[in-house]
């Protein structure tokens, strides 16, 4: 019998791990005919209950449950890549655990890979139960990869909800950034890819990890990760200087009115402006660099348990 891993990274989300495995059980158990199931919570360095809780369902439902804790906080894609390390099924899907990713939505993406696809994204689209600024936000950062993206096709409101076949895991896992974002190392991979559409749901619980401002570092490292783009475009900014300059010149020219000077003022600042900005693009490339340099793991695991239907073999690292 096939086993299908599910991957579920969760940070303080002890109002919810109940409610994740008893909808992932259910699933579960609606597919048992056909397919094991391996449910991976991944405990990335929760400082409430949650790994209690974690650790009641994994003695509840020896089976299907499995854990893997984290030594600290890593973030999403360190706690998405250690579980995606851990995972041994035949086909691996990740999904946030509050439930914005429905549950419901796993048989048609596990039924797309039995059609042959490799990779099944689920695609957001609506996005109701965000607010404003998070829209906003996520409009224009998807607006942005895309255009940078060049040759690597990315789909339209895909985060980190899909599916990858073995072949497909194991092609994410052997790439050898350390600056790893899942959503643009999955299109960047290519394979044949199937998508599901869906309604964002509101969080079952909890509150979210992610506002505006956490979400920018976490947009440079997409944008840094996908593509050197910027640094390529870079000198486009120069053209708004250029143009007050030649104001200026021919506003001096022309007249010595005192506007002039005040032009002048204007490319001054304009141009410190646009030499910074062009500095901070640079650096946050140079940033980059040293991180990779310094090779170290997305994440550390600092316990592994895993379930009966765990195939032997794992690594759980
Ligand atoms: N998450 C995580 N580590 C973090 C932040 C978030 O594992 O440092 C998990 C979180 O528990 C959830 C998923 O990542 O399962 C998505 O987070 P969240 O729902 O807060 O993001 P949003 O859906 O609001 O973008
Ligand atoms: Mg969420």
């Amino acid at each position: 019998m096939k086993t299908i891993s599910v991957v579920a990274p969760m940070y303080n989300e002890e109002s919810l791990v109940h409610a994740y495995c008893e909808q992932m059980l259910m699933i579960a158990d609606s597919l048992k005919d056909k397919y094991e199931f391996e449910i991976i919570l991944v405990n990335d360095g929760s400082r409430d209950s949650t790994y209690t809780k974690m650790l009641e369902e994994h003695e509840a439902h020896p089976d299907n449950i499995a854990i893997v804790c984290l030594t600290r906080n890593f973030g999403l894609e360190g706690a998405v890549s250690a579980g995606l390390r851990s995972a041994t099924g035949d086909a691996v899907i990740v999904m946030d655990a509050d439930l914005q990713d429905p549950p419901s939505l796993l048989p048609e993406m596990i039924q797309k890979w039995e059609a042959g696809a490799d990779v099944v994204t689920g695609s957001r689209i609506r996005r109701s139960n965000d607010g404003f600024f998070k829209k906003a936000g996520a409009g224009f950062y998807y607006k942005v990869l895309g255009s940078l993206s060049g040759k690597v096709k990315l789909e339209k409101s895909a985060a980190n909800f899909r599916l990858l076949s073995r072949k497909a895991c194991d092609m994410i896992l052997a790439l050898p950034e350390v600056n790893s974002v899942f959503r643009v190392e999955v299109p960047f991979i290519g394979m044949k890819t199937d998508v599901v559409e869906y309604d964002r749901d509101k969080r079952y619980a909890g509150k979210t990890k992610y506002n505006l401002k956490s979400m920018i570092p976490y947009a440079l490292d997409s944008i840094t990760g996908i593509s050197v783009e910027p640094l390529r475009r870079i000198w486009l900014l120069q053209i708004i200087p250029l143009l007050l300059f030649i104001g200026s010149v021919a506003g001096l020219i022309i007249s010595d009115e005192l506007r002039s000077a005040w032009l002048v003022l204007l490319f001054a600042s304009i141009l410190t402006g646009v030499l910074l900005i062009a500095v901070c693009v640079v650096a946050e490339y140079i940033g980059q660099i040293m991180i990779e340099v310094k090779g170290r793991p997305t994440s550390l695991i600092y316990e592994y348990k895993p379930c009966k239907n765990t195939k032997t073999g794992s690594k759980g690292n």
